[in-house]
Parts: structure tokens; C-alpha cells; sequence
């Protein structure tokens, strides 16, 4: 019997039933008898459930935030070789959820325009703008990373104004106007012709 109180979920092992219709658990805080998707998962295999509603839990961390963070810190110190590797796994694995924080948390920083579903955000094989592949580092962002561009930055975080592309492409961008960028290609291109004819120039000389 799959309930849909299970969220789709499997059934963890200490879920009882309270009725035939309901499987359910009785919150340790409130007392009260509720589906399970009202509780928490305690161990990321989902087989134990909180003892505590969510209700309640996120009433005590409203109430003293201190001591959840306190507890999360210890957490991490003592497992911190599985917190990372469970990040580095997150990471990977679900990439346009984790750019689209990014983005959303850029957007308040920047009080931009944030319109965004994690489902535009849409990573391709390989940049757009310089056709290397995008590869999500297992670290520290490189230059294959994806990373989101606002098109036109001033307009923020819309569904028509935003593109995957690498970090390369992107902070190449980032330092100057489309307009910029054109004049930096001409001086080189003009540059690079330059030197060509000089070259060409010594060594007709040389043969003459
Ligand atoms: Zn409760």
C-alpha cells in the first residue's frame, strides 16, 4: 500500500499504522498522531524518520537557531569526509538545481530580477560560446565549470535572459561590454596581421 502521505517515498521501517486508510507516527513533541510526510528523514538512506514533526522542528529552530547550528557544526566535524563527499555528489548530480541557487543568491545580493525555475536552467554538453565541454569540478569552479550568464546583466535572473555557458566565456564577458570585446578582437586580429606582413616583409628581404 503506497500512500501518496508517503510522498512516493518508501515506507520507513518504524512508520505504524494508526488506522487501516493512514500510516502515520506520533510526533515526541506535540503527541500527535500524523502522516509521515509531515516528518523528516533522520539518515539520508530514508529509513528513519524524525521523532519530531516538522512542525515542531522548525518551531524549536525559530526558537533557539543557536543550538541547530551548534549541532550541525559538530555534525560536520565528526563526519566531515561524508558531508563532502554527500555535497560532491549533490553537486554533480543535480547542476542546474545547484546554479539556480547560486543565481538565486546572487540575485539578493544584487536586488535583481529573479523569475527563474531550476527547470530553465539548462546545461548543455558544451559552451555555446567557445564549444569546450562543460565539465562540474569537483572543487573549486575552473574555467570548464557551467556557470549562468545574464545576457544583459542589468535585467537579472529571467527565463530570455539567461544562458549556460563555461566560466571562461563568462568572466571573459563579464569584464566588458559586448562592444569591448569586439575592439580587443580587431586590435589583436590588426596586431596579429601586422606582424605577419613584417615577417613575410624580412624574409623577402633575406631572399632577394
Ligand atoms: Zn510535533
Amino acid at each position: 500500500m503506497e500512500s501518496e502521505l508517503t510522498n512516493g517515498k518508501p515506507l520507513p521501517l518504524q512508520s505504524r499504522t494508526t488506522n487501516s486508510e493512514v500510516r502515520g507516527r506520533r510526533c515526541t513533541q506535540c503527541r500527535q498522531w500524523k502522516p509521515v510526510s509531515e516528518f523528516g528523514w533522520k539518515t539520508p538512506d530514508h529509513k528513519r524518520l524524525t521523532a519530531r514533526c516538522v512542525r515542531c522542528r522548525r518551531a524549536n529552530y525559530k526558537e533557539n537557531p543557536h543550538r541547530a547550528r551548534q549541532r550541525a557544526r559538530e555534525y560536520y566535524a565528526e563526519n566531515r569526509q561524508v558531508v563532502l563527499a554527500r555535497e560532491k555528489d549533490r553537486r554533480r548530480d543535480d547542476v542546474e538545481k545547484q546554479l539556480w541557487f547560486a543565481a538565486r543568491y546572487r540575485s539578493r545580493k544584487l536586488s535583481l530580477a529573479f523569475t527563474i525555475t531550476p527547470l530553465d536552467v539548462v546545461v548543455p554538453k558544451f559552451c555555446p560560446a567557445l564549444g569546450i565541454p562543460l565539465q562540474v569540478s569537483d572543487n573549486t569552479a575552473g574555467p570548464n565549470s557551467p556557470t549562468i550568464d545574464r545576457i544583459i546583466p542589468s535585467l537579472g535572473y529571467t527565463p530570455d535572459n539567461i544562458v549556460v555557458v563555461s566560466q571562461k566565456a563568462n568572466t571573459i564577458k563579464s569584464n566588458a561590454t559586448i562592444q569591448e570585446i569586439l575592439s580587443v578582437v580587431a586590435f589583436y586580429t590588426r596586431v596579429i596581421e601586422d606582424q605577419r606582413d613584417e615577417a613575410r616583409a624580412q624574409a623577402q628581404a633575406l631572399t632577394a
